[in-house]
């Protein structure tokens, strides 16, 4: 198909005057699978703890289906998605159906089993889990394909037409949703042993032959559509794979006849070469794009559309839990409408409604007002059949104008804007907030007051949360308990954590974080502009959810949030303790943020909140304060065109919060992940005191890049062992590896500390651990 210009506006007019009205169609790109209630989680883990059957399993999870399809097209969705339900990942999923199983699962052949399916997802007593990793910059992580030349790729798993016949037996006819073949190949990585030039995309070959089958079986069943996720699209791709979408439907093209080929895309605008590649692929009839994420992505689809294809509008945010503004969308509905024509426009979501909340139904906690600002993936169904309808005449009035008068309401409540705060934030602008010092001054007026010995050790925070700790947290939440006992409960856990770490002869003491649940809703629930669900769970990984904050306003701090503890930790010890906070970047990427204002905006208000803290904390006595920025690098926009900007105000959101200590007082921060080297020059850029680092699974790659002659002046602890695992370190392990690290930085800046948080660790498994660490350290001390 050729890209046709822009329609002349004669054009259009014939057309609308010679054509009858059409019912408008409606899409989902993919639905939550968890549950309202996270149904399909109990299901799963107790059939995996032997508690149920797989029949048990599988009864729950075909009742999800049958209500999610029914409730689509009891809403009247006319493109109702089918495979887009998974027992663990749709990834994996896609593995299954290749029969791509890597050797050391045992599997023999024959439809891929639970045994098998659920080995690879989370390992069997001898072998490990497939990898993990995060799916695009989404909180969703996805079982990572392992390929080698040696795969005997066969049609394992008919998961994809059984679904599709499951839903047409209950009267609901679908779209089988697969992950696009390039996409797959894309998201692979090669096989252990296999050598670093092997190009996956030589698979493709193979591959495709798998997806002509599982075609041929959804036309036997009776499909008329399917949906190819082609989401890498949006990324800065090189043309060599671009090609290969070229040639992958060009081969494909023949067994997709009789078919309307939906390829969809989502996340980010996509690049213009992307979208000229895809408007060109052979045997495609429609494409999907996130309008919401992507907004130049309209530009390109004014700037050309193929005559004749469908656009299927991605209008409805599927990452967001904010009600649509139905009179907005509409008005990009009808722009389009006359680019692509009245028949060819389909109202659809930005994305999989996978990463947003299920249904607010079930939020009995949250006020109406708020409430009434909000749409989860059951409300959004109900908003794209509301904008299919308005875009074919049959507007429902009722719908829109209760919608423009919440839209209204947002936009002018007083719980939203605090005008101190916006002032305040505003003011931020055009100065980058240094500390007056360089870091090499602060370095020494800090050693003077702290006087650690070299190689200094330290913990990353928090120390295992024992099922007791646990119950006095709930008990107190659910007023089972007073103020007065819970206090001296978390106390008492606190001079305990003290005490051993003082046993332990640790140098830089935590208080342990025991009055926190998670380290984004601890200060959440304190500061203001935020709210809470009961149910607003979203899936992470496998049977795992997690439930963001909702930031609906301009946030403050009313009062101090930590600085209660830790005055109380430091009153157990002479030693210095670290005061351990949250930073801005991270609380903003682990909640549902505002839309109605640009994500450093808000960041830049969480910032002024934290920087309250800190110096709430400096005042108090406490001479150390981290600020973990854990989830910095995990914001990073898809397109490289917009990884500058986020870097330069992630990073001076970071410099805000702590621009206001003396010198003295020392910042610290931490990362959970290995993979900083592309981003090692903006971590350098946060001018923090000290980085504690994970590392354990990759010294090299770390090291590397100090190696290489970055320049590093500051503190810095690249974590000595694997808080992830049960195993405890061997002291001299834990020695091998700091020398290793002296070998490339200065033994001055090197701090000794573990890679992460001990939270989910038990104490049996800590304390020898710990000992370890330090035995190491000391011994490495002496040797220096
Ligand atoms: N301070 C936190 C803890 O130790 C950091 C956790 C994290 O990095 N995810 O638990
Ligand atoms: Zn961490």
């Amino acid at each position: 198909a050729s890209i046709c210009s822009f329609r002349s506006e004669e054009h259009r007019g014939l057309y609308s005057l010679t054509l009858p009205e059409r019912t408008m169609a409606s899409h989902i790109v993919g639905y939550p699978r968890m549950g309202p209630k996270r149904e399909l989680k109990f299901a799963l883990e107790s059939f995996w703890d032997g508690k149920s059957s797989a029949e048990d399993l599988k009864k729950v999870s075909a009742d999800l289906r049958a209500s999610i399809w029914k409730q689509m097209a009891d809403a009247g969705i006319k493109y109702i998605p089918s495979n887009t339900f998974s027992y663990y990942d749709q990834v994996l999923d896609a593995t299954a159906t290749l029969g791509a199983v890597p050797a050391r699962y045992g599997w023999t052949g024959g439809e891929i089993g639970f045994d098998t399916y659920f080995s690879m997802a989370r390992g069997n007593a001898t072998v490990p889990a497939m990898e993990m990793t995060k799916w695009f910059d989404t909180n969703y992580h996805f079982i990572v394909p392992e390929l080698g030349p040696e795969v005997n790729f066969t049609y394992a798993s008919h998961k994809a037409v059984e679904e599709y016949k499951e839903a047409k037996a209950l009267g609901v006819e679908t779209v089988p949703v697969l992950i696009g073949p390039v996409s797959y190949l894309l998201l692979s990585k090669p096989a252990k042993g296999v050598e670093k030039s092997f190009s996956l995309l030589s698979l493709l070959p193979k591959v495709l032959a798998i997806y002509k089958e599982v075609i041929a079986d959804l036309k036997a069943a009776g499909a008329s559509w399917i949906q190819f996720d082609e989401p890498t699209l949006v990324l800065d791709l090189e043309s060599h794979k671009l090609q290969a979408f070229t040639d992958a439907y060009a081969e494909l093209a023949p067994a997709l006849s009789g078919l309307n080929v939906l390829v969809e895309t989502y996340f980010a605008d996509i690049p213009a070469e992307a979208y000229k590649t895809l408007t060109s692929l052979s045997g495609v009839t429609a494409y999907g794009f996130d309008l919401v994420r992507g907004t130049k992505t309209l530009d390109l689809i004014k700037g050309g559309f193929p005559s004749g294809k469908y656009l299927f509008a991605g209008v409805v945010d599927g990452r967001n839990i904010w009600a649509n503004d139905l009179a907005a969308s509409l008005g990009t509905l009808n722009g389009l409408e006359g680019i692509v024509g009245k028949d060819k426009l389909v109202v659809s979501t930005s994305c999989s409604l996978l990463h947003t909340a299920v249904d607010l139904v079930n939020e009995t906690k949250l006020d109406d007002e708020i409430k009434s600002w909000l749409a989860f993936a059951a409300q959004k169904i109900v908003e794209v059949n509301a904008l299919a309808n308005a875009l074919s005449g049959k507007k429902d009035e009722a719908f829109f104008s209760a919608n423009a008068a919440a839209q209204a309401s947002r936009k002018s409540s007083p719980r939203v804007t605090n005008e101190a705060v916006q002032k305040a934030a505003a003011a931020l602008k055009g100065s980058d907030h240094r500390r007056a010092t360089n870091v090499s001054a602060r370095l020494d007026a800090q050693q003077k007051k702290l006087n650690l010995p070299i190689l200094p050790t330290t913990t990353i925070g928090s120390f295992p949360q024992t099922v007791e700790l646990r119950r006095v947290r709930r008990e107190y939440k659910a007023n089972k308990i007073s103020e007065e006992e819970y206090v001296k409960a978390i106390k008492e856990e606190i001079r305990k954590v003290v005490e051993l770490q003082e046993e332990l002869d640790i140098d830089v003491l935590v208080h342990g974080e025991p009055e926190r649940n998670d380290m984004v809703e601890y200060f959440g629930e304190q500061l203001s502009g935020f709210a809470f669900t009961v149910n607003g769970w979203v899936q992470s990984y496998g049977s795992r959810c997690v439930k963001p904050p909702i930031i609906y306003g301009d946030v403050s701090r009313p009062n101090p949030m930590t600085v209660f503890w830790s005055s109380v930790a430091q009153s157990f010890t002479k030693r210095p303790m670290k005061g351990m906070l949250t930073g801005p970047v991270t609380i903003l990427n682990w909640s549902f943020v505002r839309n109605d204002q640009p994500r450093s905006e808000t960041c830049y208000q969480i910032a002024l909140a934290i920087k309250d803290e800190v110096e709430d904390l400096e005042k108090a006595g406490i001479n150390v304060i981290q600020i973990d920025e854990a989830a910095l690098r995990e914001g990073l926009p898809l397109r490289k065109s917009e990884q500058a900007h986020y870097l330069d105000w992630a990073v001076h959101s970071f410099r805000i919060t702590n621009v206001g200590v003396q010198d003295s007082t020392q910042i610290h921060t931490h990362m959970c992940y290995s993979n900083f080297n592309d981003i090692i020059h903006s971590i350098i850029d946060m001018d923090a005191d000290v980085i504690t680092i994970e590392n354990s699974r990759s010294d090299e790659k770390l090291l590397s890049v100090f190696r290489e002659g970055v320049k590093y002046g500051a503190g810095i602890g690249p974590g000595v062992y694997d808080i992830h695992s049960p195993r405890i370190p061997p002291t001299e392990e834990i020695a091998d590896r700091i020398n290793k690290m002296l070998a490339v930085l200065e033994k001055n800046i090197l701090w000794v500390n573990p890679d992460c948080g001990l939270k989910t660790r038990k104490y049996t498994e800590v304390k020898p651990a710990l000992t370890n660490m330090v035995a190491a350290a000391k011994l490495i001390r002496n040797e220096l």
